[in-house]
């Protein structure tokens, strides 16, 4: 069996703690590789590298820095296919979709090209006599992420690419369930031309994570999971005095207004539903349907399209989606959906019968759909994260309103409507961070930044786009004055003159 490695100062180095985890292939159930956990002495070796590596890395110039962004986003576009099928082996996700992961994690590596552009600083010439000010962003040094399953890819570039491209050094500790992408990115990186220590890899659970929140030598920490670690990550971490970002889970609404297409609505929300076998925190896992004939007309067309969904192996090209990627973890989504059951919600498609002939042990579930789900259930409060779409039917505008703005989760929200007036007083009011228009998962281009509100979102500054460079940068801001003549006592601050 294949055992993976960390990948520290610019080489592969196995692991020596002695504690490792599988990797599972998710369509067969079975083992494919084992991933070493790091300890904290193993994350000292790393942040030595990544502190050794810091002063030359910031001190290239930016335009330099940019020409490696370009160069890995041309190797990446090389692996493409190679890397997209390595993911959907361990993610389960189809191909394309694992391709769709890492061209969004692409667009965030071309955005981080123009770094010489999104670092220049402000000027005033002449603040005061001979005084002139001007504020300049610096690169922080030694910086960490954590990142979850679900896009292992496109997470990990939303977080180093724009952290190495401002002259940081980049430590990554992806998910454990499907880490050798991951693993890959920091080879191409180095295949780019970055130097050793500038991007490295560290495998491991909570015991490392943990190290990496205590070391004093670590600036700044990105973390995207499910929102009880985020909370722990964000408040561990501001505590020992990092800056932290720490993205949670989500519950995302998808309203349907009366003048709604039905049909095409219903289209969009297959592929937001269920696409990655719903494992997006951008899916949408909540419909809402305004008024009983809007609701009584889209459940129907709903259940006749989820009916004919076609499961499959990653590898298969009509497949709406895979396996899910653990066993543990279907077995999670399967909890749910029996909760959903007792709790009273309506089952009107139920996949848990679904078997994948001669991949018998692997961790396929057909989708689900629940009518009938209200905001007492906790089916309805909590993330499930798999095949499973619930409709929560409300009768006007400021109910469907309402559903969202009070969850507990604020990531992403959607509106179906033709009608101008409502979407734009819904999006003003909604109180959600990322908003759809006839758009079912709003994710902002990499050159916006993401991030949603309330428990799915920890710390102040958004990941990539504008937000990304903050956070990754610290603002000097230096006041200079050069007095044409001898220095004399007419020393005091411009704003008095
Ligand atoms: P997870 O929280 O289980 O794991 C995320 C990371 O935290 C992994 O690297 C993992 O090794 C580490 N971790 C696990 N247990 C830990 C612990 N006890 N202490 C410290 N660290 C720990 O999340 P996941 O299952 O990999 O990913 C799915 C979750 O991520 C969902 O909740 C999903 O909504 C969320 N997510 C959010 C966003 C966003 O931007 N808001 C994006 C993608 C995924």
């Amino acid at each position: 069996m294949k055992t993976l490695t960390h990948f520290i100062d610019g080489k592969p180095v196995a692991g020596i703690s002695g504690r490792d985890g599988p990797v599972f292939d998710p369509a067969t159930g079975e083992i494919q590789a084992r991933v070493p956990f790091a300890n904290a002495a193993e994350l000292h070796v790393a942040v030595a590298a990544a502190t050794k590596a810091f002063p030359a890395w910031s001190a290239v110039n930016p335009q330099r820095r940019a020409r490696v962004m370009f160069n890995f986003k041309a190797l990446v576009e090389r692996d493409m296919e190679s890397l997209a099928r390595l993911m959907s082996s361990e993610h389960g996700k189809v191909v394309a979709d694992s391709k769709g992961d890492i061209q969004r994690g692409l667009e965030v590596v071309e955005f981080a090209c123009g770094i010489p552009h999104l670092t220049k600083g402000e000027y005033t010439e002449g603040a005061g006599p001979g005084i002139d000010v001007y504020a300049i962003r610096q690169p922080l040094g030694v910086v960490a992420g954590i990142t979850p399953f679900n896009f292992p890819a496109m997470i990990p570039m939303w977080m180093f690419a724009v952290a190495v491209a401002c002259g940081n050094c980049f430590i990554l500790k992806p998910s454990e369930k499907d880490p050798s992408v991951p693993l890959r990115l920091a080879e191409l990186m180095m295949e780019a031309g970055a130097p050793p220590g500038v991007l490295q890899v560290i495998h491991g659970d909570k015991e490392i994570v943990d190290a990496i929140l205590d070391d004093p030598d670590i600036a700044a920490v990105s973390f995207v999971g499910s929102s009880t670690i985020a909370e722990y990550v964000y408040a561990k971490g501001a505590a020992s005095g990092k800056r932290v970002q720490a993205m949670g889970g989500a519950k995302n609404h998808a309203i349907v207004m009366p003048d709604a297409d039905l049909d095409a609505c219903v289209n969009e929300l297959m592929g937001a539903g269920y696409g990655s076998a719903g494992e997006r925190c951008m899916a949408v896992s909540v419909v809402v349907p305004v008024g009983e004939k809007t609701a009584d007309a889209l459940v129907k067309k709903l259940k006749m399209r989820v009916d004919g969904l076609k499961v499959g192996l990653p590898t298969d090209a009509e497949a709406a989606y895979g396996p899910l990627v653990t066993g543990a973890h279907r077995a999670k989504v399967l909890d749910y959906i029996a909760m959903g059951v007792t709790e009273g919600a309506e089952l009107v498609v139920d996949g848990r019968g679904f078997k994948m002939q001669g991949y018998e042990k692997g961790f396929f579930l057909g989708p689900s759909l629940f009518d009938r789900v209200t905001p007492e259930m906790r089916t309805y409060r909590e993330e499930i994260f798999g095949p499973v779409l619930q409709v929560a039917r409300a009768k006007d505008f400021d109910e469907a309103l309402a559903l969202p703005s009070k969850h507990q989760y604020g990531n992403g929200v959607a509106i179906f409507t033709r009608d101008g007036d409502a979407a734009r007083e819904f999006a003003s009011r909604v109180n959600v961070g990322m908003v759809g228009i006839n758009v079912p998962i709003p994710v902002p281009l990499a050159y916006y930044s993401f991030g949603g509100w309330k428990r799915s979102a920890f710390g102040d500054i958004n990941q990539h786009g504008p937000d990304g460079v903050r956070f990754y940068t610290k603002l000097k801001t230096i006041t200079a004055r050069w007095p044409k003549g001898p220095r004399d006592s007419d020393f005091i601050m411009p704003t008095m003159r």
